[in-house]
């Protein structure tokens, strides 16, 4: 590999898990502050006493998410500056000296007539960096009138201060890195309105194509046991028995020792680097679709996210289509630079490049039909490419999950409780 242009970049991030319900702002923010107080507790008694450079709160991660109409949400919505979310964020960033991603409900302006499904980016001094709206939209966001994001994918840069090394001169000063960001709030990362092709992939090819180095995620991803605006559907027409399913879901947490909303309070704190997520394929029995192990990744859900990122995965039947002849021929129709990672000049755009993800994704269960997924977690896609291609071809299918060799899982929080997982992370990019 060439090393002359390449840095290396030392980061330490965090991912926060919370449970919010509608109309409980206050308390949600005195749990994330005791949440965070216990970090930041964890964080001063490590080794070499490293800070965290950036935190990444949730999807709406101070207001709840499921609202029902325009008037539901309109007091919880604020322009950026105004907004409790950004006002807190402001508070973390200085806490820590670090950056702070958050969702929250926007207005455009005071007068509340467009509104967005917003996060935004504060720096270490308390700045409004960058403010991004989610462009996808689920079902959740048309009860209120949701807006899309005018100006659809977007990728900005965040310099992080004496985070890199040159690979050539390893033992000289740390430099400041420049990082190519983007973030996808839930919804982004499926098809758009569920109707585009699966493989498309719009996001994750928005994210080869330019080249990002950081994507951050903040979410509010559903848990396969929700009942879902489809179940509704399918229940007016064919009597699926929704109030028996409404019973389950009740009954299940009850079992668990938990009310109608799920856990709160009972954090789980992961600061551990050797903790890493076990892979396990989609196909397994060893994934669990039930709503118990709180504490335990629903892989399922991890599976699902790192599909939905199949450009950035090895997959061999990518050189088969490259030696079919004229990929140009293909790319010209195609009006966009990659299609499932092959690009008009290489089989794999990714391959030998890094990117990092972070997922933080709520947990807990609103409406009592709605249960989210939790599983937060920090990835690294290694785009290595040098695994032995003869073993890996008789599966390839069954590669497109966590157990692809090219990406690494440095961690996941459990998908029903309340924590933070903070994880070192290293990467190369190249300038
Ligand atoms: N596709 C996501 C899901 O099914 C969308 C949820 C969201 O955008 N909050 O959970």
């Amino acid at each position: 590999m060439k090393t002359a242009n390449k840095i290396l970049v030392d980061l330490s991030i965090a991912a926060v898990q919370l449970n919010p319900q509608i109309g409980k702002v206050n308390e949600t923010i005195t749990r994330a502050k005791m949440l965070l107080n216990q970090f930041k507790t964890k964080l001063e008694k490590r080794e070499g006493n490293k800070n965290v450079d950036m935190i990444v709160f949730p999807e709406f991660a101070l207001t709840g998410y499921n609202f029902l109409s325009r008037d539901h949400i309109l007091p919880y919505t604020h322009t950026t500056k105004e907004s409790p979310s950004f006002k807190f964020a402001q508070n973390v960033s200085k806490m820590f000296n670090c950056y702070t991603v958050i969702g929250y409900p926007e207005s455009e302006t005071e007068s509340k007539k467009v509104l967005y499904n917003s996060a935004a980016v504060v720096s270490p001094q308390g700045e409004l960096i960058f403010n991004y709206r989610k462009s996808f939209l689920y079902f959740t966001e048309d009860n209120w009138g949701c807006s899309e994001n005018p100006k659809q994918f977007q990728n900005f840069p965040l310099t992080f201060k004496k985070k890199g090394k040159k690979l050539k001169d390893m033992s000289g000063d740390a430099i400041d890195v420049t990082l190519n960001t983007s973030i996808g709030i839930c919804m982004d990362l499926s098809p758009y309105k569920f109707e585009a092709p699966f493989n498309d992939c719009e996001f994750a090819s928005f994210n080869l194509d330019r080249k990002v180095e950081l994507i951050i995620c903040p979410m509010a991803w559903l848990h396969s046991s929700s009942i879902t605006k489809q179940d509704y559907e399918l229940n007016e027409r064919s009597n699926q028995d929704i109030p028996k399913k409404l019973n389950d879901i009740e009954e299940n947490l009850k079992s668990q020792g938990l009310s109608i909303i799920g856990s709160q309070s009972d954090f789980q704190l992961d600061l551990d680097n050797n903790n890493k997520t076990d892979p396990v394929a989609s196909g397994s029995l060893d994934v669990d679709h039930t709503y118990n192990k709180l504490s335990k990744p629903d892989m399922s859900n991890v599976n699902y996210w790192l599909l939905r990122f199949l450009p950035f995965l090895q997959l061999n039947v990518r050189k088969y289509w490259a030696s079919r002849g004229s990929m140009s021929d293909i790319f010209e129709d195609l009006g966009r630079p990659s299609y499932m990672g092959v690009s008009k000049n290489t089989y794999w755009a990714f391959s030998n490049r890094n990117s990092i993800m972070i997922n933080a994704n709520r947990c807990g269960v609103e409406s009592g039909d709605t249960l989210f997924a939790g599983s937060s977690g920090i990835y690294k896609f290694n785009g290595r490419d040098d695994f032995n291609m003869a073993e890996l071809a008789k599966d390839d299918n069954k590669r497109l999950d966590s157990t692809n060799p090219s990406v690494e899982l440095y961690g996941n929080l459990g998908k029903g409780k309340e924590g933070i997982i903070m994880r070192d992370v290293q990467f190369e990019i190249e300038r």
